[in-house]
């Protein structure tokens, strides 16, 4: 037998046998306080050896369920077996030359993979960068420089990275602005579609919500001054708000009647992580732009903006770009994440988890009343606990409480939402189904002991 690795050959089961974070991981952490930067967080400080599949395995001998995929990103799983081929291969042959200095194939065959994916029949061209909050960046660049004007619409709840222009288009203050501003100017905020908050019922959400964020452009900044109207189309970091059917459709709309670039950021939801390559397709949307980065590379670093050529073509030779943007390897990387999720069709097993998921959840929101909504698409699902289903106040400790019991049995799980009371799970989409259903009967035994 050959000695076994990380990625897809890592045994695929739940193995706790120290607490956690064990020993080990205790003493990396206090390595770890002495030198990086308190600012850095982690959600479960147990050190990782290995991962992939459904699983992490830690310094201490455990194997934890992976609800999270490293904040969406390892979709594919970790180490998937295209991915580690393609990177290797291209380690092998160079690192790194700077795009902009001498091409490669790679970048380009990742930018016709996204010109083929992403939605909409016209022209597509591509700008590859590093990291999603620089995607985003580049997308109001292009936008402005297409438009010649300036003001940039995003919405509450919204969130779109932690460098500077990012922090002032991301909603929430905490953590992520807090002591952070100055902010970027021009940036306003509009209401977005959040059913299970609305105050007239999610029947009447979409449509209201739109008037009211149209309402809100028209009046306070001019139609006409308007570059960019940025939205997530499931809201990631904000609790996983679908916006009500209809919002979507209308804003687009919108935004096409008045000469504005319409910008999808699928940075989480992309890459068939809600059941569909890319989430706006639930609604017939075609984006002017789209940004994506997470799923899109296996685990590597990499991000893109890619939309109509027309505007993507509107920025000056040399006016976009970046050292590093579209690393060689990353690009591979990501050829290989897409040829894995072709192969696999990790859009119906997205769907699958979806199934699987919600059955399990709405069962278990009839025994604990916690449980206020269960809402999202594919692998992209959370539920929302509030102390009282009649009045929805938001329930922080619940959802601090569960995730930390969830963690204290091997399951990795993820927080979220403007009021922090959101439990959010991204499992890598190859998880096999008996993991995904233990880490359920996790979750059930952890609401039983709340
Ligand atoms: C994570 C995220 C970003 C920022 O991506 P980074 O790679 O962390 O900079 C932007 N938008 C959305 C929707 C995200 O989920």
């Amino acid at each position: 037998m050959t000695e076994l690795t990380g990625g897809p050959s890592l045994p695929q089961e739940r193995r706790v046998v120290t607490a956690i974070p064990g020993p080990k991981s205790l003493e990396l952490q206090a390595r770890r306080t002495a030198v990086v930067a308190a600012g850095v967080g982690s959600t479960l400080p147990v050190f990782t050896t290995r991962a992939g599949g459904g699983v992490i395995e830690d310094v201490d001998g455990n194997s934890l369920i992976d609800f999270g995929s490293g904040i969406a990103v390892t979709s594919v799983g970790n180490s998937a077996e295209a991915v580690v081929r393609r990177a290797t291969a291209q380690l092998a042959d160079f690192t790194h030359t700077c795009f902009m200095v001498t091409p490669y194939e790679g970048y380009v065959a990742v930018c016709e993979q996204l010109a083929e994916l992403t939605p909409g029949d016209h022209a597509k061209k591509s700008a590859l960068f590093n990291s999603g909050a620089e995607a985003v960046e580049n997308a109001v660049k292009i936008a402005r420089v297409h438009t010649k004007r300036q003001a940039v619409v995003v919405f509450d709840h919204g969130y779109h990275g932690r460098t500077n222009l990012t922090m002032a288009l991301t909603a929430k203050n905490m953590p992520y602005k807090q002591g952070f501003g100055p902010f970027a100017p021009e940036v306003y905020r509009v209401p977005v579609a959040y059913g299970y908050r609305w105050p007239t019922g999610p029947e009447n959400c979409g449509p209201e919500a739109a008037a009211q964020a149209i309402d809100q452009i028209t009046k306070q900044i001019g139609a006409d001054n308007v570059a960019a109207i940025i939205i997530e189309p499931v809201l990631g970091e904000g609790g996983f708000i679908e916006p009500a059917k209809g919002f979507l459709p209308r804003i687009a709309q919108f935004a096409k009647d008045n000469g504005i670039v319409f910008v999808a950021d699928e940075i989480q939801s992309g890459f068939c992580r809600t059941g569909q390559w890319f989430a706006c397709e639930d609604e017939g949307i075609v984006p002017d732009l789209i940004t994506t980065a997470k799923g899109i590379a296996g685990g590597l670093p990499l991000a893109a903006v890619t939309g109509r050529a027309e505007i993507m073509d509107s920025a000056h030779p040399g006016g976009l770009g970046g050292t590093y943007g579209g690393n060689p390897v990353a690009c591979a990387a990501a050829l290989g994440a897409i040829e894995t999720m072709r192969e696999l069709d990790l859009n119906a097993k997205a769907k699958r988890i979806e199934e699987v998921m919600k059955g399990r959840l709405a069962a278990m929101q009839e025994k604990f009343p916690v449980i206020g909504d269960i809402r999202g698409r594919g692998a992209m699902i959370a539920i929302e606990l509030v102390k009282d289903p009649a009045t929805k106040e938001a329930h922080p400790a619940a959802a601090a409480a569960l995730a930390k019991a969830c963690h204290a049995e091997g399951l990795l799980v993820l927080t979220c939402g403007t009021y922090g009371n959101v439990l959010r799970f991204l499992p890598p989409l190859v998880i096999g189904e008996d993991l995904l259903n233990e880490g359920l009967d996790i979750i059930e035994a952890a609401f039983a002991g709340l």
